[in-house]
């Protein structure tokens, strides 16, 4: 664990107006290895001061370089060309991404391809760029064109630091936004690499900014600056509410990424076997710390039994360690805090009636010593009621609740205040469709456990936010529609 990537350096500076400059404090923050809490690097810790400079950097390249006034498949060359180098040092970057947010080496180098293929999309993506003749009464001509929105604030969470960024920068960068990128606190380093590529590849200087520091002070100043089009924001739902709250002043876009307990259903006819491979990675993987993860497991009640039994074998065959090992499954934590939260909910979970079948822990072992380790962990006798059944927990723990029928199972499903994801196993094709139309989610999982392609659109329902990541949907949300109308 001592060996450092070759991105990995002692200290981090702001990146502002494309130079790597210390906060007006002079002040840093250390970024810590959740794996073994060893302190890895110093970061400038941004002030008010230096988000001011950061918006005015991104303004000035909005409005005086000629980033958003270039043809689009110029701006998409330098997407593939950012993607180029992404492939080049990707090993380097999955092992930053390890070292900075203690997810196993497998989980990272999946996250850090799909941000690759993120920009290698929207230099596709670019070219789709077009306004529209419409019709119009004679004597009028009319056409609209579309403009970038203007200068995006993009605030993203550490689960996943590099493919949240690569998320948000690679749609605004191809419909010619200018950015100020603020990554968490936990995790700040993948996303001033990322922001290096980019210069390295051809942003041009102020095109991307990345201000590092603390979400309630510069992140919210953020949220609220007058010199901000749009806020793009990943992250907890209540963090979501304060921000949009703080937008509204000066009416700012918004789209919100936030939180999610989403449901797992096993028909009593589903492909036992797939349904239990599909649910340990549907809840386990990324250390269950995934806005999509399937943390609320439904089981018919006449395969309860036999699924359950599955479950808990493949539960326990899990790998926890290393998280550079190659053969790892399930890292570390993200920080004390977020330990303290998850066994909180595991002993809140006892109290209200809940049995603890695997888990619940620390993992024994010397190599669990140090480090935010916590082993998987089951939790039956649970009703959807529940907090544990109700509230995100964002950590390895799944609650599982038997059902009786399609009806009862869709109404305890919907029976959130999320609607992020949902996923449902089942041989019958007309049911799976059936029940997929009911179920109050963004994305639905039919007997596969993925829930993300660059290509396909991301996004909640309900106070999972609005608006959509990936895909065309989020190029158009970086974008004005202009009408222009003229006699002829
Ligand atoms: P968080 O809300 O605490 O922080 C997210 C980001 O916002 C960080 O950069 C943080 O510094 C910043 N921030 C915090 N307070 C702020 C404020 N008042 N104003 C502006 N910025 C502020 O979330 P987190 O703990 O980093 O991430 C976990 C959450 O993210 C979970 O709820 C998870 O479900 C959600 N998430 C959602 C998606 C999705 O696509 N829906 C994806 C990943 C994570």
């Amino acid at each position: 664990m001592e060996k450092k990537g070759s991105l990995l350096k002692e200290q981090y500076e702001l990146l502002i107006n494309g130079e790597h400059v210390p906060s007006s404090s002079g002040e840093y923050f250390d970024t810590y290895n959740p794996a073994t809490e060893e302190a890895i690097a110093r970061v400038a810790k941004a002030t008010r001061e230096d988000v001011d400079r950061a918006v005015s950097a991104a303004r000035n390249a909005l409005e005086n370089s000629k980033w958003a006034r270039w043809p689009a498949s110029r701006r998409g060359q330098i997407l593939n060309r950012i993607a180029l180098i992404m492939r080049e040092r990707f090993d380097e970057l999955v092992e930053l991404e390890v070292l900075n947010s203690g997810k196993a080496l497998s989980a990272a180098k999946g996250q850090v391809m799909q941000a690759i293929e993120d920009f290698e999309l929207y230099a596709g993506a670019v070219t789709t760029i077009a306004g529209a003749t419409k019709p119009v009464p004679s004597g009028f001509f009319h056409y609209t064109v579309k403009e970038p929105i203007g200068v995006c604030a993009q605030i993203v969470p550490w689960n996943y630091p590099l493919m949240m960024a690569a998320w948000k920068v690679a749609p605004a960068l191809a419909a010619g936004c200018t950015i100020i990128l603020k990554p968490a606190s936990l995790t700040p380093l993948t996303a001033l690499v990322l922001a290096d590529i980019c210069h390295e590849a051809g942003v041009p200087a102020g095109v991307i900014n990345v201000i590092t520091g603390s979400g309630a002070d510069v992140g919210a100043y953020l949220t609220e600056h007058p010199g901000v089009d749009k806020v793009a924001f990943t992250g907890e739902t209540t963090t979501g509410k304060d921000i949009m709250a703080r937008a509204s002043e000066t009416l700012k876009r918004v789209t919100l990424e936030l939180g999610g307990k989403s449901p797992n259903i096993v028909f009593e006819d589903a492909d036992l076997e797939a349904a239990a491979n599909g649910s340990v990675f549907g809840i386990f993987y990324n250390t269950g710390q995934s806005c999509e993860a399937r943390s609320r497991l439904f089981v018919h009640e006449s395969v309860y039994d036999a699924f359950l039994e599955r479950f808990v074998e493949k539960t326990k065959k899990l790998k926890l360690g290393n998280p550079l090992d190659e053969s790892t499954q399930v890292g570390a934590l993200i920080s004390q805090g977020q330990w303290d939260t998850v066994h909180s909910y595991v002993q809140l979970a006892k109290e209200e009636g809940a049995r603890v079948l695997y888990g619940g822990k620390r993992p024994e072992g010397e190599a669990f010593a140090k480090g935010h380790w916590y082993e998987p962990t089951i939790l039956v006798d649970v009703t959807n009621d529940m907090r544990v059944a109700q509230e995100e927990i964002f950590g390895p723990v799944v609650v599982v609740i038997k059902f009786k029928d399609e009806k009862e199972v869709i109404q305890l499903a919907n029976d959130s205040i999320y609607g992020l994801a949902a996923a449902l196993w089942t041989k019958d094709f007309s049911r799976a469709h059936r029940v997929a139309g009911q179920l109050k989610a963004g994305v639905v999982m039919i007997n596969n456990p993925f829930s993300t392609f660059p290509g396909l659109p991301f996004g909640g329902y309900k106070q999972s936010g609005f608006g959509r990541e990936l895909a065309i949907e989020s190029l158009e949300l970086y974008m004005e529609t202009k009408s222009v109308l003229s006699y002829v």
